[in-house]
């Protein structure tokens, strides 16, 4: 790996740092010996925990989408590794999961060879065909309910497929209906492909002033050692918080995610908290929006290595800059930032650093303003390696055990099927009609169909 993507190690301030999607293949390697080799990157790169997804440790008949996903945890020196399983991977999107037990399905039934072969296929059969697994929607509510946690991979991801330049979708579109039918507690990945995804940002703002908890994940989707630094393995991840009194396990981590307790990072560090709480009072925190004084307290660690240094701390409130303090002056490694609140309205905070070198414009800081802007015109300069991290939100309520949007009772078993009609303009592309410029990666809010699936639901429900 290279040298921008060193990571410190925070496990003794309760801070384990993993990466919960990759696909490191066995593919003909002595097995014990590739489970050693893992191990040992692992603990050389400070990285706690691992998901690995589809082909780990299959079989032929596997891979072949015959017979049901087998895998083995395993753990040695602090290092734990577990199944993620993108799974399902359909035209709906993509998930990656924490605390999955064995999957009781053949692949065949959560994959989308459909339009997989559509994708690369024949202009004589251009028409969309039709899903034909199980329903992806009925699969992730029975793990969630199961106890395990979906993270909505790469979430406004697509290209377009050669030779027929066809939409390849990785929208995550069930991301919104999960929402609204409350099934669990809500984490995407934030931090993806690039080290600064402003779209992955802007939708996750979009749905956290919507009202929701969305924790903030991380991901490389990658290998051991991939072409470029930020797919290999632990380059860009997410550090996730646990009680002292709680050891590492596949259930600690997905109780932390679920209550926010996180930040990802391609290798600063924020040590972000809230003044006058009582017990856990970092990322993921909920606390009376009643006016009183509290101060958001911010140390910015700039990345492991020599001569680096911190350049941007801006702090996010409902998806606007509420403060931007560029570091100028002589480098230093640590900066620190004091912000005194008295909220009174329901509100939410992000903290974002920037180390070397820094975004390539600085209209990247409103990010949302930003990316409308870079889908009209198709400008990229957000993309590539960079030195960033961002902190899951800090929560103001002004009803505190109620914070989130009731659940919109979803009252179709295979959802994703009933609401097809709903889901397609996002996962065909059909909104690139308004915006021709958009370049792979970009999607707007409104592909998601937020208020559409909204209105549906309380249509179903009378
Ligand atoms: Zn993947």
């Amino acid at each position: 790996m290279r040298m921008q993507y060193q990571h410190y190690d925070r496990s003794a301030q309760g801070w384990w740092s993993g990466d919960g999607h990759q696909h490191i293949s066995a593919n003909g390697a002595n097995p014990a010996a590739l489970r050693t080799e893992i191990t040992d990157v692992c603990r050389a790169r400070h990285l706690h925990w691992l998901c690995l997804c589809q082909p780990w440790c299959l079989s032929q008949a596997q891979l072949a989408l015959r017979e049901p996903l087998a895998f083995e945890p395993w753990q040695a020196d602090n290092v734990q590794v577990w199944l993620g399983g993108e799974l399902p991977k359909t035209r709906y999107g993509h998930t990656w999961w924490l605390n999955l037990p064995d999957v009781p399905l053949p692949l065949a039934q959560m994959s989308d060879p459909a339009i997989e072969a559509w994708y690369a296929g024949n202009p004589m059969h251009a028409a969309l065909p039709a899903y034909q697994g199980a329903s992806p929607w009925a699969c992730m509510v029975a793990w969630a309910r199961a106890g395990a946690l979906p993270v909505f991979a790469h979430p406004t991801s697509w290209w377009a497929s050669a030779p027929q330049h066809r939409f390849v979708s990785n929208l995550a579109t069930l991301l919104p209906l999960y929402a609204l039918a409350g099934i669990g507690p809500l984490a995407m990945v934030v931090m993806g492909y690039d080290a600064d995804q402003i779209f992955y940002q802007q939708l996750w703002f979009h749905l956290l002033n919507a009202g929701y908890r969305v924790a903030a994940m991380a991901e490389t989707d990658g290998t051991l050692q991939a072409g470029r630094a930020r797919f290999c393995l632990g380059a860009l991840r997410s550090y996730v918080w646990l009680d002292p009194a709680t050891p590492l396990s596949p259930k600690a981590v997905r109780d932390a995610v679920a209550q926010g307790r996180t930040l990802v990072s391609s290798g600063p560090f924020i040590d972000a908290t809230l003044s006058h709480v009582a017990g856990y009072n970092g990322p993921g925190v909920v606390v009376p929006a009643d006016g009183a004084r509290r101060i958001l307290r911010i140390r910015a660690h700039a990345a492991p290595g020599h001569a680096q240094r911190i350049t941007h701390i801006v702090v996010y409130r409902n998806g606007q800059v509420l403060v931007h303090q560029p570091c100028t002056g002589a480098p230093q490694p640590i900066q620190s930032m004091e912000l005194v609140l008295h909220e009174t309205e329901n509100s939410w905070y992000v903290v974002k650093v920037y180390g070397m070198p820094g975004p390539a414009s600085a209209a990247t800081f409103d990010i949302i303003a930003h990316a409308h802007d870079c889908l009209a015109t198709g400008a990229t300069d957000y993309a590539g390696d960079n030195h960033v991290a961002l902190t899951s939100p800090f929560y103001f309520r002004t009803e505190v055990t109620r914070p989130d949007p009731a659940p919109m009772p979803a009252p179709w078993p295979d959802a994703d099927r009933q609401l097809d009609a709903l889901l397609r303009p996002g996962y065909s592309g059909a909104w690139r009609a308004h915006w021709p410029n958009a370049q792979p990666g970009q999607a707007p809010w409104a592909a998601f169909a937020f208020e559409e699936l909204r209105e549906a639901l309380a249509q179903a429900a009378k």
